[in-house]
Order: C-alpha cells, then sequence, then structure tokens
C-alpha cells in the first residue's frame, strides 16, 4: 500500500475553540491512520491546537509566513514564532496569497528558503488560472512556479519540500481536475524535478493535489502514480469529510 501526505488547509475558518475540537476529533479518528498528516488552522488557533496534536501522527501546519524573521512588519508572523508554537510545516505560495494579496515567486522562494534554514517543512503550492489552461500554458505556468520557487535550494533540503499542485480554477469551486489531467500535470512537474536534482530525487518528491478533493474524488486521483496526495480546503473543515479522504487505501 501507498503512504500519502494527507494535508488540511482551514483557511479562516474557525475560532480557536472550533478548531481545537475538529483538531481532538481528527486525533482520535486517525491514530491509527496509514498515511502522513498535517492540519493548518489559522494563525490564531495555532497555540491551542498545538497542545492538541502534540506527540501525535498529526504534524501542525501554517498556512504562511513573513519573508523576514522579525522586525517592523505589522500585520506577519515570523518563522520564529511558528517554530515556538510547535508548527513543523508551513504551506507556502497558496494560490489565494499569489493572486488575492499578490505574492510573486521572488517572494515566495525567500520564504521557502527561511522556511528551511529553520528546519520547517514546506508544502509549496503551484498551479495554473483558468484562462492559462485555456491558453495552453498550464505547463508553462507550473514549470515557472516550481522554477522560481525552488530557486537555491539543496537537494538536501529538497526533502522537506512537498509540491501542491492546485489548479485554481478547481479550488473551492467544485471542479476537480479528472484524474488524468491531474497526473499529467504531476508527471510533467516531476520532469521538472528530475531536471533541476536528478531523477532519484524527482521519483521521491511528494507531489499532492488539492482543487475540491472530497471522498466522492479522492480514491480515483490518488489512485493515479503520480499523485502523492492531497491538500484539502472545505473538505478538510469536519471529521466527517476528511476522514474518509484520509484513510483512503
Ligand atoms: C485549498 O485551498 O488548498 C483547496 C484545495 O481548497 P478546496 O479543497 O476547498 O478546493
Amino acid at each position: 500500500m501507498r503512504t500519502y501526505f494527507i494535508a488540511g488547509n482551514w483557511k479562516m475558518h474557525k475560532t480557536a475553540s472550533e478548531a481545537v475540537a475538529l483538531a481532538s476529533e481528527l486525533v482520535k479518528e486517525l491514530k491509527d491512520g496509514p498515511h502522513k498528516y498535517m492540519i493548518a488552522p489559522s494563525f490564531t488557533a495555532l497555540d491551542a491546537v498545538s497542545k492538541v496534536v502534540k506527540g501525535t501522527n498529526i504534524l501542525l501546519g501554517a498556512q504562511n509566513m513573513s519573508t523576514d524573521e522579525s522586525g517592523a512588519h505589522t500585520g506577519e508572523v515570523s518563522v520564529l514564532q511558528l517554530k515556538d508554537l510547535g508548527v513543523q510545516v508551513v504551506i507556502l505560495g497558496h494560490s489565494e496569497r499569489r493572486h488575492t494579496y499578490k505574492e510573486d515567486d521572488a517572494m515566495i522562494n525567500r520564504k521557502v528558503k527561511l522556511a528551511l534554514s529553520h528546519g520547517l517543512e514546506v508544502i509549496l503550492c503551484v498551479g495554473e488560472l483558468l484562462e492559462e489552461r485555456e491558453a495552453g500554458k498550464a505547463e508553462k505556468v507550473c514549470e515557472d512556479q516550481t522554477r522560481l520557487g525552488l530557486a537555491g535550494v539543496s537537494a538536501a533540503d529538497l526533502k522537506k519540500i512537498t509540491i501542491a499542485y492546485e489548479p485554481v480554477w478547481a479550488i473551492g469551486t467544485g471542479k476537480t481536475a479528472t484524474p488524468e489531467d491531474a497526473d499529467a500535470i504531476h508527471a510533467f512537474i516531476r520532469k521538472i524535478i528530475a531536471d533541476m536534482y536528478g531523477k532519484a530525487a524527482a521519483d521521491e518528491i511528494v507531489i499532492q493535489y488539492g482543487g475540491s478533493m472530497k471522498a466522492e474524488n479522492a480514491q480515483a486521483l490518488l489512485a493515479k502514480e503520480n499523485i502523492d496526495g492531497g491538500l484539502i480546503g472545505g473538505a478538510a473543515l469536519k471529521a466527517d469529510t476528511f476522514k474518509p479522504i484520509a484513510l483512503c487505501k
């Protein structure tokens, strides 16, 4: 059986007490789960959820972090502050950060390198807009975001990187890429990693799919050779909808 990396991105949902309730349920439900798990609550719930998942098989993730370690950056959260709360993984380059908050590849790359330098694992999100897909540019967009996001990352540090392929048109829309279309882009990203780091690294890297993954489509997506897990938004907000994905065989 393959081991997948199943991660939940809770976005700007849940108060601290609601987040603790869901995390507590997941700790119970997934304690014998066969896969690697992560949940990423809002910054405001990290401290409380950290206490719930400590010592369990669920990693604590953050949804973003600053490009800087400390300083005059009103409203930002630093890698040191995340580490202090027990955060182990950080999601970087999510499409909502790229497109709503205008984070560019250079900024995302700074964050990636800073997170790695402090020993955090990184989920680097890449993915094309609908108009880019329709213009036949999906591969080019994913290639650029992968190469620029990983610029200057050593082969040793690549082991701490997961790539999440998230076609922007499939996020929160209910539209999922077909397993075949998703697998084709995953295979293409693996080829880029092989070009950058060699075949062994490309075979090893975990590439998650994200974009309206749910119980009904997870099995078919995860059955594909190049899909090694999922980054899940909407369906991660309830134990009842996250658990069937998290326990997929
Ligand atoms: C996401 O935000 O990373 C995501 C994939 O969301 P959803 O599952 O809701 O499409």
